[in-house]
């Protein structure tokens, strides 16, 4: 006999099955919206069905978007013969937060992780050369600034490595200075600012 009834036993599942949450906490989650309002959980099943629905990748930077190309590549006013190579849609957020930043970006959607499995053609590292080679030379320099941790510097190396022998584009880092360790979206906007301004070429 079945105690629970099959739709509770199936949003548990997938609440199980997200990062960080276990049967425990899939349970008590399943349990709370149970309880409260019938309207409070479907607002959270509309912004679940609006995800994917609405939310793209830009095809030229691939950072998160409902618009493609994404307003950062749309707008005219930005250097677009600069680049900054972050790991994640929050990195592109804490950068903006400078307001000191006013060129392009282009999102990885991670970086090279052995250990997890995640290798270069995981990421949009392949997207970065032909971008890079389709713009034929239009592209001045290509920041690097992936967080200053092991994973993070080994993905620097490696895009510097796909760009090895050619003139152009300039190749830079961020400064040291931003906590090693640290995640880029988490440093304060002064820090980013100060690495941003001191980088250096690889
Ligand atoms: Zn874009």
């Amino acid at each position: 006999m079945q105690v629970t009834p099959s739709q509770v036993t199936k949003l548990i599942d997938e609440f199980s099955r997200l990062p960080g949450i276990g049967p425990k906490t899939a349970s008590r989650l399943t349990f709370y919206l149970l309880r409260g309002s019938a309207d409070r959980a479907l607002s959270l099943a509309e912004a679940l069905r609006e995800l994917h629905e609405k939310v793209k990748f830009c095809s030229q930077c691939f950072n998160i978007t409902e618009m493609d190309p994404c307003p950062v590549c749309s707008d005219e006013h930005r250097d677009r013969a600069l680049i900054c190579v972050v790991e994640e849609p929050l990195d592109v957020l804490a950068i903006e937060r400078t307001r000191d930043y006013h060129g392009l970006y282009h999102v990885l959607h991670g970086v090279i992780a052995p250990v997890e499995g995640v290798g270069p053609d995981d990421l949009k590292i392949a997207e970065l050369v032909e971008r890079v080679r389709t713009a034929n030379n239009a592209i001045r320099e290509i920041i690097i600034a992936t967080n200053p941790n092991l994973e993070g510097e080994a993905t620097a190396m490696y895009i510097a490595r796909q760009f090895q022998g050619n003139q152009q584009p300039k190749l830079t880092r961020l400064a040291r200075g931003l906590p090693v360790g640290g995640d880029l979206e988490y440093a304060d906007e002064i820090t980013l600012s100060r690495a941003l301004s001191g980088r250096s070429e690889i």
